[in-house]
Formats: C-alpha cells, sequence, structure tokens
C-alpha cells in the first residue's frame, strides 16, 4: 500500500509538472501573439426575440497560434490574466471592435450594437476609461452602439470602485451589460445603483430550464427583476428552438446563440447574415 501511495504521488507529480509546462508554453506563445497578428475578432449575432431580425453582435476573441493552432479564450483569458497581458490584448480587442464597427456603419449598417468582452484586470485599469475615450475619437463609430459586458462576479468584486467607472463609461455614451447573470452574488442594491442597460441570463439556466422547474423559475425571475429595474434581457445560449420560444414566452428580450448563429467573422457575417432579406 505504501509503494502504490509513492506511486500516486509520482503520477501526480508529473501531472502537476505538465500542467504548468503547458501553461509556461501557453504564455510564451501568447506573448508573441499580438505581434504576430495572431487575434481576430469573431461575432455572434443577437437577435430581436419578437421578430428574430439581428440587432446587434457580441465580439469573441480567437487566437490562431502559428505552433498551438486554435485556442479557446476559455484556456488563455485566464493566463492572459494572470501573467498581465490581458491589459494589452484588451486595448487591441477595443481598438478592433471599434474600427469594425465603424466600417460597418460606413456601410450603412448604423443599425447594430456592438458588444465587447471586459475582464476583471480592464474594469480595474485606471486607463480604461481614457482607451474607451481614445478609440470613439479615432474610429469615430457611434459610442451608443457600443456595449461593455462585464460578469456579474467581477461587477460584485468591488462595486464601489465599480460603480464609479461605470459612471465614466456611461457619461462616454456606452451601454452597459451584465454578462453571465445568476451565477454570481450580485447585491440587488447596487443593481439598482448601477447605470446598466442590460442583463445577459447566463446559458447554464438557459439550456437546462425546459428540463428543471428551478431553472425555468430563476430564468422567470431574473427577467421580472430585469425588467422591474428597466433593463433590457438578454438570452445567451440558445441551442433549440424550443429555448426560443419559451424565452420569447417569459418576456426576454433578445436572444443568442447557436440556433441562431455561431460567432462568424466578420467576412461570413456581412455575406450571410447581414445581407439576408428581411423576414
Ligand atoms: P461569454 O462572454 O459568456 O461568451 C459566450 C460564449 O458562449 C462564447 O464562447 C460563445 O461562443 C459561446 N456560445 C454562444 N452561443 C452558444 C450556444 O448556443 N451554446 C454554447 N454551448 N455556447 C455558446 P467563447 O467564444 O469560447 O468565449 C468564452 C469566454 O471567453 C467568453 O464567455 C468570455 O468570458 C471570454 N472572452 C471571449 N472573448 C473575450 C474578449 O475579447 N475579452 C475578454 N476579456 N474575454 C473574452
Ligand atoms: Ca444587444
Ligand atoms: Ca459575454
Ligand atoms: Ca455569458
Amino acid at each position: 500500500a505504501k509503494t502504490s501511495g509513492r506511486d500516486a504521488a509520482r503520477v501526480f507529480d508529473v501531472s502537476i509538472d505538465l500542467a504548468i509546462r503547458e501553461r509556461q508554453s501557453l504564455e510564451q506563445h501568447l506573448r508573441l501573439a499580438l505581434e504576430r497578428g495572431e487575434f481576430c475578432l469573431h461575432y455572434q449575432p443577437q437577435v430581436d426575440a419578437q421578430n428574430q431580425q439581428v440587432v446587434g453582435v457580441e465580439a469573441l476573441l480567437r487566437w490562431h497560434s502559428a505552433e498551438l493552432g486554435e485556442v479557446s479564450p476559455t484556456r488563455f483569458i485566464p493566463v492572459a490574466e494572470e501573467c498581465g497581458l490581458i491589459q494589452p490584448i484588451g486595448r487591441w480587442v477595443m481598438n478592433e471592435a471599434f474600427r469594425q464597427k465603424a466600417a460597418w456603419e460606413a456601410l450603412g449598417l448604423d443599425a447594430l450594437d456592438l458588444s465587447i468582452n471586459l475582464s476583471a484586470a480592464q474594469l480595474a485599469d485606471p486607463e480604461l476609461v481614457g482607451l474607451v475615450q481614445h478609440c470613439i475619437e479615432r474610429h469615430g463609430c457611434d459610442p451608443t452602439r457600443m456595449v461593455l459586458e462585464i460578469t456579474e462576479s467581477h461587477l460584485m468584486a468591488d462595486p464601489v470602485a465599480a460603480s464609479e467607472k461605470l459612471l465614466a463609461i456611461k457619461a462616454l455614451g456606452l451601454q452597459l451589460s451584465i454578462d453571465d447573470f445568476g451565477t454570481g452574488y450580485s447585491s440587488l442594491a447596487y443593481l439598482k445603483r448601477f447605470p446598466i442597460d442590460e442583463l445577459k441570463i447566463d446559458q447554464s439556466f438557459v439550456q437546462s430550464m425546459l428540463d428543471d422547474e428551478a431553472d425555468l423559475a430563476i430564468v422567470r425571475s431574473i427577467i421580472a427583476l430585469g425588467h422591474a429595474l428597466g433593463l433590457r434581457l438578454v438570452g445567451e445560449g440558445v441551442e433549440h428552438q424550443q429555448q426560443a420560444i419559451q424565452l420569447k414566452a417569459l418576456g426576454c428580450d433578445e436572444l443568442q446563440g447557436y440556433y441562431f448563429s455561431r460567432p462568424l467573422s466578420a467576412r461570413a457575417l456581412e455575406q450571410h447574415v447581414f445581407q439576408e432579406p428581411k423576414k
């Protein structure tokens, strides 16, 4: 028993070692990714629940590493946050999203919101407001059509500091959205005081609400709460028609998910989504 315990410990050591080396390798490649131009943004449509017209898109970061291939943001964003790379990467995302929005406006696609994800470190960055202002001036797009998404847990980590930041961003004209709503611990007092426009119902609730009465009750409550506070509700992770029908019946304003479209490159979006004749 003693030997097998030691063997188990060695296996454990080896797997930790492997995880550490994988992490280091990821970090090394991530350091080069910006200058090598390996990032791009994909965009996932958000539709009006009533008529299924595309009313907005969410920018989602994609990394195609020369050595590692396609790496999911769920893997590299946490690493970027830990090693401080999220700041330059976040600046790139912000600039690229504003540039793309201005390009779409020039094509006449101006009735379209564009959402950008912000990490906790970006929210804490004293230069965030300056960066947003810089992007508005540089690209000249309509700031009221830009939406910043912040996860509920990041926002509630330091609500007093966050509140000031949000007010400054709001003063520049942008919209604010709380992402993954329902998974963190929102203080309702802050929810009322934050200058937010939108709540995004976390996809875990959307995906189980048809099989689980409790999740359905949570979705119904989030929608009621959001509407009582004058907020727009977005249902995320809609994969099936029944989920879309249910969310619409519950009064959800906008829907997003694979059922409508996967995240697409700007070009694919222009060719397949924006060109579609109105139904
Ligand atoms: P998120 O902001 O909650 O984004 C939604 C995620 O769900 C995206 O994954 C999207 O592709 C995926 N998704 C959309 N519809 C469906 C669906 O119907 N079913 C399922 N199963 N998934 C769906 P993605 O692109 O892998 O991004 C993962 C997370 O990485 C994002 O979660 C966000 O937290 C983070 N992220 C992505 N881009 C950025 C960025 O530019 N900056 C920062 N700070 N974080 C980002
Ligand atoms: Ca929207
Ligand atoms: Ca998001
Ligand atoms: Ca989300």
